[in-house]
């Protein structure tokens, strides 16, 4: 599967291809993967908080199922009307959609990658953290001397769930390619 573009788009024309079953399909390949590691996610976060055992897991993930349909549905979206545009341009300059399917070799790794992973995984702890009652999280920055101005004064900072950092974001990520991520903190402790 070399392609953004799915098996059955390439070779067709351009007048052929169907958008929105190109959005279905990525849809429904991405959703098992951002709900596969929401659920980790929690369950590292209920780990972390010392709290592995307290929770029934049915529920929180009936909570990140949904989060992962809205996530999922709307990374489709902007990842097919990304590819759209390519594809529509490349045949304006008389590709074929084979010639242009090498142009999206990553894409659909790169859908799935860094980014989409840091998003649901601080989504999952998030989640994770509020089914048991915590009420405070802390951004961490990876700590080295690539820290971007951008999250650098979110670092160690506490904040309320769902309220924003220094930086005005509520969750990692801040920008592509942010490495940070949240902790869960005890208020006074
Ligand atoms: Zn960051």
């Amino acid at each position: 599967m070399p392609s953004n573009l799915s098996a059955s788009a390439r070779g067709h024309k351009q007048d052929e291809l169907d958008w929105d079953e190109e959005r279905e399909e990525l849809y429904l390949l991405l959703l098992p993967l951002v709900l596969e590691a929401a659920q980790q996610a929690a369950i590292n976060g209920l780990d972390a908080a010392g709290l592995g055992g307290d929770v029934d897991l049915d529920l929180l993930f009936e909570d990140l199922r949904a989060f992962a349909e809205e996530y999922a549905r709307a990374l489709a979206e902007q990842i097919t009307d990304t590819t759209r545009e390519r594809v529509e341009a490349g045949l304006a300059a008389g590709m074929t959609l084979d010639e242009l399917a090498v142009w999206f070799e990553d894409s659909r790794a790169e859908a799935i990658g860094i980014s989409t992973i840091t998003e649901v995984f601080a989504q999952g702890n998030m989640t994770a953290w509020l089914a048991v009652g915590l009420a405070l999280h802390t951004w961490n920055t990876a700590g080295d001397n690539l820290v971007c101005p951008i999250c650098r004064p979110n670092d160690g900072t506490t904040v309320p769930i769902g309220f924003a950092f220094p930086s005005g974001h509520t969750r990692p990520t801040a920008h592509t390619r942010c490495r940070c991520w949240l902790s869960p903190a005890i208020a006074g402790g």
